[in-house]
């Protein structure tokens, strides 16, 4: 008997608990105090899904406003996706791209990558991960800068609150939230503050702010030595460091700054790629010209491991002319199953649209959200397509942070969870990033359940 029939069996509390348990012996789980998990009684234990919905093995049904993290782009129980895999499985399973060799669908789906991304990204490198994309991205650089006879040139600059993934590599780019653990950052990783405006910056106005928080990269170039200084990343909005959309003037002016230095721009489109936020890269909103893009999350939907790392015209020349060998490469780099996967779920975005859905449903989403801007737990509403933040606060008049900062989040998501909503909190922020298949009607019941956990939250404030 499969192990999701005997949960779902009537009677099926024991496999359950069971199952539970066996969680708590065994299963070290990412990003999580296992400890506290323990004292809680454990996981919840998730067993299917369709569409936008989760089920949990207790059988609760679950709106999930974060499609799993940020990546389920074309929502659960596509059986294309299944097809594909389960096709190319049997074909082909498994081949490198080290021996001078290659598969079909790893090409298809690199020729579909340079095709789709913006103009000057023509070469793809592929690897499993966010993490690993990001990695790949500071050799490479650095690579490139040793090739170009500046190899001093080192240094990665990034921002605090940033999020690009978790192997030391990743993690130094990701904001110090992430380094207090593990000796991180490693030598040679800097970081500005983020435009931030509501937290940061509300003493000016957003414009103001926008241009300032980007000439902090020019101060710390500066302070660094632009000899130094190989190259800038930073997602377009900073997703998991709490859905940061930078003023309209942040992005000119950082390019600016690159082109002036000549340091290369690394663009994290792993949240905001393939559709979320209305266009197919959020690059084209704010016409950033990357080098280098990395791409995984909705690539796939997340029905599979899989990254890319988009690598434009200027460093892919000067490895492939320059180069010589590249010491770098994974087993599973361009993996047939996952680029046949990949492949068949661009397929899918297009053909429904769903990047016109996310930018229809988005406007619609964006609209209800600024109604939940009278509520007195309520600082901002932000967001743009499918992205959105709600961000809760102490005193709503003086905008001022709840401290220690965390708590009324995780009590607000909390109470999402146990009234059928998947939102996730970071700091005090809640955020949504749905599934692109979203339609008004499950925004309205986005909405009606977040005002209730918002509700409750606030109840729970009043009563301490
Ligand atoms: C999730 C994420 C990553 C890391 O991806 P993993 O697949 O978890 O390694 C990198 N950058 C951004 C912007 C992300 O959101």
């Amino acid at each position: 008997m499969r192990e999701v029939d005997m949960l779902a069996r009537d009677g099926g509390r024991a496999a359950v608990e069971g199952l539970r348990a066996a969680d708590l012996r065994h299963y070290l789980h990412p990003f999580t105090d296992s400890r506290a998990l323990a004292a809680e009684g454990g996981t919840r234990i998730i067993t299917r899904a369709h569409g936008p919905y989760i089920w949990d093995a207790e059988g609760r049904k679950t709106l999930d406003a974060m499609a799993g993290l940020w990546c389920v782009n074309v929502g659960y129980g596509r059986q294309e996706l299944a097809a594909a895999a389960h096709e190319q499985m049997l074909e082909l399973p498994y081949y490198n791209s080290f021996f001078k060799t290659t598969t079909p669908p790893t090409v298809r789906l690199a020729e579909r990558l340079a095709a789709l991304t913006p103009e000057g990204l023509n070469h793809v490198f592929f690897a499993d991960s966010g993490s690993e994309a990001n990695d790949t991205i500071v050799r490479m650089v650095r690579h490139y800068w040793a090739l170009e006879g500046q190899p001093e040139r080192r240094v990665i600059i990034s921002r605090e609150y940033a999020y690009h993934g978790s192997t030391m590599v990743a993690a130094s780019l990701s904001g110090s939230h992430m380094h207090s653990q593990g000796g991180l950052p490693l030598p040679d990783f800097d970081h500005i503050a983020p435009p931030y405006w509501y937290g940061r910056g509300r003493d000016m106005d957003p414009a103001a702010f926008g241009r300032s928080a980007a000439q902090a990269l020019e101060a710390k170039i500066l302070e660094l030595g632009a000899g130094r200084v190989a190259a800038f990343i930073g997602e377009p909005i900073q997703g998991s460091g709490g859905m940061i959309i930078p003023p309209d003037t942040y992005w000119p002016e950082i390019q600016r700054i690159c082109r002036e230095y000549d340091i290369l721009l690394i663009v994290d489109e792993v949240i905001t790629g393939f559709g979320r936020t209305g266009r197919w890269f959020a690059s084209e909103h704010y016409d950033l010209k990357a080098d280098l893009m990395s791409l995984a999350k909705g690539l796939s939907s997340g029905y599979i491991p899989i990254s890319a790392v988009m690598v434009g015209d200027r460093v892919a020349h000067t490895l492939i002319e320059k180069g010589g060998e590249f010491f770098h490469g994974f087993t599973y780099s361009g993996h047939p199953v996952a680029c046949a996967v990949a492949l068949e779920n661009l397929r899918i975005i297009e053909a429904e649209d769903l990047v016109g859905n996310a930018a229809h449903t988005g406007i619609y989403l964006q609209g209800r959200l600024q109604e939940l801007a009278d509520h007195p737990l309520v600082g901002e509403v932000r967001g743009i397509g499918l992205l959105g933040a709600i961000e809760l606060v102490q005193d709503k008049e003086r905008g001022e942070f709840f401290s220690p900062q965390g708590e009324v989040g995780t009590r607000c998501r909390d109470h999402c969870f146990q009234n059928g909503l998947v939102m996730r909190a970071v700091r005090d922020t809640m955020i949504i990033s749905p599934p692109l298949i979203f339609t008004p009607a499950h925004v309205d019941e986005l909405m009606e359940k977040a005002r209730l956990a918002l509700d409750l939250t606030a109840r729970d404030l009043a009563r301490r």
